[in-house]
């Protein structure tokens, strides 16, 4: 059975309602990034940040799976299916995906500002000041924010490695070190872009890149590749 890796990331979950990142500017919903995901707009205004993660929660319940999360539940009935997304929001599980990795943290989860092992879940979509762990600690949402390490990096490059097709939808591969997985995958992998706005891509000898959105050009290479290999 084929080994297939699929990288995604904000592009996926447009045809949801979820806005992209980049092809509002430069700006995360109307926030320089460094204001609300980074250690440094925390530290100085935590009360936005939380505002800000609060209300990409709002948006994330309202949102609902799409044509291409779904199609990724499709292929993983004829293959080996690794999700990693670099998107903090849960409509790969809410599909009924599995295997899914986020590289980049998860909406629906708090940890503590003392110690990052320390995750809760957040039911509903509230996390307040004042909300604290069990030890006392004010919580943050469990999310990578820019200038922090990416501790799923070394599972993902891994996985990265092992696959037989390497399938990368909706992400503008500006966000490091989650652009360079494609770097991890070998020469005789195959590998397929997906994203109306194509990344650049280095050159690769098995590279197919299709200039289409999530929706429509998942759902065609599902169907390609369940024909091709079952
Ligand atoms: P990005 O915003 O940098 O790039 C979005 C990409 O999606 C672009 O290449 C764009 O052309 C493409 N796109 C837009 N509409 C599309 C569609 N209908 N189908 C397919 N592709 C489409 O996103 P990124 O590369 O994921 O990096 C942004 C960072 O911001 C990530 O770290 C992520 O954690 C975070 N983010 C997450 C979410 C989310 O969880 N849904 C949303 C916004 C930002």
């Amino acid at each position: 059975m084929k080994n297939i890796v699929v990288l995604t990331g904000a592009g996926i979950s447009a045809e949801s309602g979820i806005n992209t990142f980049r092809d509002s500017g430069g700006l995360w919903e109307g926030h320089d990034v460094m204001e609300v995901a980074s250690p440094e707009g925390w530290r100085k205004n935590p009360q936005l940040v939380l505002d800000f993660y609060n209300m990409r929660r709002k948006d994330a319940l309202k949102a609902e799976p799409n044509d291409a999360h779904k199609a990724l539940v499709k292929l993983s009935t004829y293959f080996h299916v690794e999700i990693i997304t670099q998107n903090v929001d849960d409509l790969h599980e809410r599909a009924g995906s599995e295997n899914i990795l986020h590289l980049h943290g998860k909406l629906f989860e708090s940890r503590s500002t003392l110690n990052p092992r320390h995750i809760y879940p957040i039911e509903g979509w509230e996390l307040n000041l004042g909300d604290k762990c069990p030890r006392g600690s004010q919580l943050r949402p469990n999310i990578v924010w820019f200038g922090e390490a990416v501790p799923m990096m070394e599972p993902a490059a891994a996985l990265a490695a092992k696959a037989d097709i390497f399938i990368v939808i909706g992400t503008s591969l500006q966000v490091y070190p989650a652009a360079s997985l494609i770097d991890y995958v070998g020469a005789d992998t195959e590998v397929i872009v997906i994203d109306p706005n194509l990344p650049a891509v280095k050159k690769h000898p098995l590279l197919t890149l299709i200039a289409e959105k999530a929706s429509t050009g998942a759902l065609r290479i599902v169907d390609e590749l369940i024909e091709k290999y079952k």
